[in-house]
């Protein structure tokens, strides 16, 4: 690897991301500050050697302080992999970077107690919690029996969606099936999820995403989660069976 190719390319994306996140989902951060921190500028005990695209993880933004340089109070933060993206393909660096950093963004808006709650924590506390949570990215999650969609259920889908369309509406297409659903969640694919959505992005574009996935999501789409779920469900029971 270059290193001073990489880093530039590391800290060009970053910029490019923030600002996509800030457009994408501008009413629903408002005022907040949004960090994200490449996984490159992280000592291996605190994440750097992270093998994930990207994470986030309640208090993260307190965990990371001393290494955002710009830190102003609690906001929605996220690592990205950059040292993973580069590595499994530079060429396609800046897309990856953009569609892990729409991806997070859609857990954070989905998750607000991972900034939001008051922290009483100790220094000493926070950094021991700061060290679990890299313990736990430093490695591929077992196989556990858990659903492949556990995190990224069907409201993830839909917020993802949604962030998809306003990124597509700024210039920046991210293909559906890089941000949420398909195969790698044992799910439909994404553009299946999206064609059930019908109109909703574009009908609700000026609204805020989480005002949005707070009602009730329109019948194909349901019905299209609820046959996936079923699914997976029937082919559990069949392994269960046949390994008995
Ligand atoms: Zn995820």
């Amino acid at each position: 690897m270059n290193s001073s190719t990489f880093e530039a390319a590391s800290r060009q994306a970053c910029r490019s991301a923030k600002a996509l996140c800030r457009l994408v989902a501008a009413q629903d951060l408002g005022p907040l500050p949004l960090y994200i921190v490449p996984q490159s500028r992280l000592p291996p005990e605190l994440g750097g050697g992270s093998v994930a695209n990207g994470y986030t993880a309640s208090r993260l933004d307190l965990h990371l302080r001393d290494f955002i340089p710009d830190y102003r109070g609690r906001g929605p933060c996220m690592v990205v992999g950059d040292r993973n993206l580069w590595a499994r393909d530079a060429d396609d660096f800046l897309y990856s970077f953009q569609a892990t950093s729409l991806h997070e963004l859609a857990h954070l808006l989905l998750r607000p107690w991972y900034f939001c709650e008051p922290v009483n924590a100790s220094p000493e506390a926070l950094h021991r919690e700061a060290r679990k949570v890299a313990d736990m990215v430093a490695t591929e999650p077992p196989e556990d029996g858990l659903p492949p969609f556990m995190g990224h259920e069907s409201q993830f889908i839909r917020t993802a969606l949604h962030l998809q369309h306003r990124a597509a509406k700024v210039g920046v297409w991210i293909a559906p099936n890089d941000l949420c659903a398909g195969r790698q969640y044992g799910l439909s694919h994404a553009r299946r999820y999206q064609l059930a959505l019908g109109d909703e992005p574009q009908r609700l574009a000026d609204k805020p995403i989480m005002r949005i996935v707070a009602t009730e999501a329109p019948i194909e789409f349901t019905e299209l989660w609820v046959s996936d779920v079923r699914a997976h469900l029937q082919s559990f029971s069949r392994m269960k069976g046949s390994a008995l």
